[in-house]
């Protein structure tokens, strides 16, 4: 391998020792920071994200709320909690797992959710804040990539970084931030054209797409930063991310591992976005 290993896991428990020190100098001061988990349906995916989540908010000295329902409850009944949650001091950030049973309009929930407890940063408002580069909350999952990439000092100002994948919640967020960091972004999606030219110029590349291994060696550029954001599972059980380990920790210069990379990042960020939503409430970090 000549690639060095860029391990999610090693750098959550940093910051995830500095968010339980923000937390505990919060509950000093008589705020426990509060993350409110709404689940509805089986999805057993999702059922996993959810207990990975409020267990990551529990280690941390924080406390979560989790609402579950059934696949087929009435939409109207989870936009009522929401409203509660919104109106309840004590809870400090609300997040609804997706995706939602097709009753639901997705959007719709996200926006019903208070713009300042939108800790999944994907409300309307916060979006708009993200694109004007004046994010408030900045979606988990590119958060996450973001910090990965300071943590090994990777150079960002007029790189070519190039992201595959679309998604509101990934692929957009992702190419505002490091446009944002003045990364040239490109943005591919199934649509492209030559998927393999544009990858092979990224000296970064996030993949975000959700296709077992469809990024190997021969699409990356020797020496490039490539970050697999992807989660998928095989037939043998075994996670795996969008990028073919194997042929491409031979050719890039750092590389995220599936699993153990950007998911617990993911989760990292999201009990930063809560206690961030904590502090504001409060009056600010001590
Ligand atoms: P979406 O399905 O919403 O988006 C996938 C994107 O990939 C779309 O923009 C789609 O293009 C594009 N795409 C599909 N096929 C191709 C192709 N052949 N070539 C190029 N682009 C293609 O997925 P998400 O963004 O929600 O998630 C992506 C992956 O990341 C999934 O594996 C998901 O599980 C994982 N994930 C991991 C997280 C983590 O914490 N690590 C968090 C969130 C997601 P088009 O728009 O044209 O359809």
């Amino acid at each position: 391998m000549s690639a060095q290993l860029l391990d999610g896991n090693a750098l959550s428990a940093i910051i995830r020792n500095d968010l339980a020190a923000r937390a505990a100098a919060l509950v000093a001061r008589g705020v426990t920071p509060c993350l409110a988990v709404i689940l509805a349906g089986e999805d057993p995916a999702s059922s996993v994200y959810v207990r990975n989540k409020v267990n990551a908010c529990e280690k941390a000295g924080m406390r979560s709320l989790k609402d579950i329902y059934p696949a087929d409850v009435d939409p109207a009944v989870v936009f009522s909690r929401i409203a509660e949650l919104n109106a309840d001091p004590e809870v400090h950030g609300i997040l609804v797992q997706l995706p939602l049973p097709k009753q639901f309009d997705s959007q719709a929930v996200l926006e019903a959710i208070s713009p300042e407890k939108d800790v999944d940063g994907f409300h309307a408002e916060n979006i708009g804040a993200l694109m004007q580069g004046t994010p408030r909350f900045i979606p988990c999952t590119p958060y996450g990539v973001m910090e990965m990439l300071k943590s090994r000092k990777v150079s960002l100002k007029g790189a070519e970084a190039v992201i595959v994948g679309r998604s509101n919640i990934v692929g957009k967020p992702m190419a505002m931030l490091l446009l944002a960091a003045g990364c040239t972004v490109t943005i591919c999606h199934s649509q492209t054209r030559d998927l393999a030219f544009h990858t092979r110029r990224a000296d970064i590349l996030v993949a975000a797409v959700g296709r077992p291994k469809m990024i190997v060696g021969a699409m990356i550029k020797p020496g490039a930063t490539v970050i697999d954001v992807g989660i998928n599972r095989l037939a043998d059980g075994k996670l795996c991310g969008d990028v073919d380990f194997e042929s491409a920790k031979e050719v890039a210069g750092i590389i995220t591992p599936v699993p153990g990379g950007v998911g617990p990042m993911t989760i990292t960020m999201l009990l930063a976005n809560t206690i961030e939503a904590a502090e504001r409430r409060s009056g600010g970090q001590e």
